[in-house]
């Protein structure tokens, strides 16, 4: 393969869940700082090295290659997820060499309840959130009513802070949804001024060192989610509450527009976790073969993902949006028992035939996929390492993909191992 360029963004071009970590985990070996710039730890990744399963929902990919983590300003933490996180590479024998910006917010135990209390209000319309708090701590953000790591180490901003916002969450929880709270000042104190302190020795300005060190050092931005999670681009309203596209990495790490390469990572099929329109999917047994076959339960939420289809409106969508340099196609072993494989290369709608995912959710809602059918290959892939030795009608696919994107494909992802790949 030929050296991918840096600075470079992976970013999902689906749902989420493309098997960013993976491909994250790959390149890592080549970069000297990974960066996660979006999202809190309702974001997932999962990386399998020999019988280990990592998961990750705030420490970078890289974690796993001990390798120089940046956490950006536009992350929300958790900070006993993170601390939990640590622990576990630490009592594995990784050392963890990380930095978190001050700019970052910390998720609070009233998000959480106030993220529960909404859902159980919307009832039916609710978008599936797994009650992390993390779109109520980016609503405080933008709200100036956030509590920003920098307060967590500093116990007397802190404790002023908490006083006056919690006063106020307790009667939104009980007064305007009518739900009980056990939440109380000292023991939300206690346990995050001990969670800052340990923290503490990370902070670190993540702006000025990328800013400074992007030039000399390979930097890695680790998109979390997907494109069509984003939360303006994306399906709305069942979106996350940041942008998931590749020209979020500028402000959110707070950075200079310049070109930054990125890497569409695609699942060779689409899968989606929760409510909201989904073209492509599938409810008979090639759907059901695709989520037991792929294991399609959510890392973090454990709930069975929806899937269907590859879609190439949508992908072509995401690239749009994102520019893609390059593409990683995951996941295509997991197509490997089927006879026969479709793909969505445009959508009907109402008699007239569309290239890219709508912007009118009304619409998109409307869309009817048009498939061009595949032969299957039927073929165990997961050993070969080579494109020329993929079966041919896998290889059909997959320059069909490419072809129809104009991108090269650099990676195609054939097990769940770190070694199961073939480099293009
Ligand atoms: P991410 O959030 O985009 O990183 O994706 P997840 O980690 O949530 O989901 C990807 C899942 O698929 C993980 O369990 C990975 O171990 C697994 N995975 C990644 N690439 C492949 C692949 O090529 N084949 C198979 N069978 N599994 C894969």
């Amino acid at each position: 393969m030929k050296a991918l360029q840096f600075p470079l963004a992976i970013i999902g071009s689906q749902w989420g869940d493309e098997g960013k970590g993976k491909i994250v985990d790959l390149l890592a070996e080549k970069a000297d700082f990974i960066v996660r710039f979006n999202g809190g730890n309702n974001a997932g990744h999962t990386v399998v090295i020999g019988n280990t399963k990592f998961k990750l929902s705030l420490l970078p990919s890289g974690a796993v290659r001990g390798k120089k983590l940046l956490i950006a300003q536009a992350v929300v933490i958790d900070p006993a997820v993170l601390l939990e996180e640590i622990d576990f590479f630490n009592k594995k024998g990784i050392k963890i060499d990380l930095m978190i910006d001050p700019r970052v917010n910390i998720v609070m135990p009233y998000h959480k309840e106030l993220d529960a209390a909404t859902e159980k209000w919307k009832g039916k319309k609710a978008t599936g959130s797994l009650h992390l708090g993390i779109g109520y701590c980016y609503e405080d953000k933008n709200n100036r009513f956030g509590i920003r790591f920098e307060d967590l180490i500093n116990p007397k901003v802190f404790q002023e802070k908490l006083a006056l916002i919690l006063l106020l969450k307790k009667r939104q929880i009980t007064m305007v949804f009518g739900q009980k709270t056990q939440l109380t000042i000292e023991n939300i104190y206690q346990d995050y001024v001990h969670y800052g302190k340990r923290l503490k020795k990370y902070l670190g300005d993540v702006s000025l060192l990328i800013g400074e060190q992007l030039k000399h050092k390979k930097i890695l931005f680790e998109g979390a989610h997907g494109t069509f999670l984003d939360g303006i681009f994306g399906t709305y309203p069942f979106t996350t509450a940041v942008y998931t596209i590749a020209g979020s990495v500028f402000p959110y790490v707070g950075l200079a527009p310049q070109k930054i390469y990125s890497l569409g990572v695609v699942k060779a099929y689409t899968t989606r976790v929760g409510n909201g329109p989904f073209p492509t999917e599938l409810f008979d047994r090639q759907g059901k073969q695709m989520q037991i076959i792929g294991g399609e339960f959510g890392t973090v939420s454990k709930r069975p993902r929806r899937c269907g289809w590859l879609d190439l409106p949508m992908i072509k969508t995401a690239t749009r949006l994102s520019g893609f340099d390059y593409l990683a196609v995951t996941k295509l072993d997991v197509l490997s028992k089927l006879p026969e494989i479709k793909i969505g290369i445009g959508y009907n709608l109402k008699g007239k035939m569309i290239s890219e995912a709508p912007s009118l959710m009304s619409l998109f809602e409307q869309c009817q996929p048009v498939y061009k059918t595949f032969k299957g290959w039927q073929k165990n892939i997961s050993q070969i390492k080579k494109f020329e030795n993929l079966p041919k009608e896998a290889q059909a696919y997959l320059k069909f993909i490419e072809n129809e994107l104009k991108i090269p494909i650099k990676i195609v992802s054939v097990g769940a191992e770190r070694g199961d790949n073939i480099f293009l």
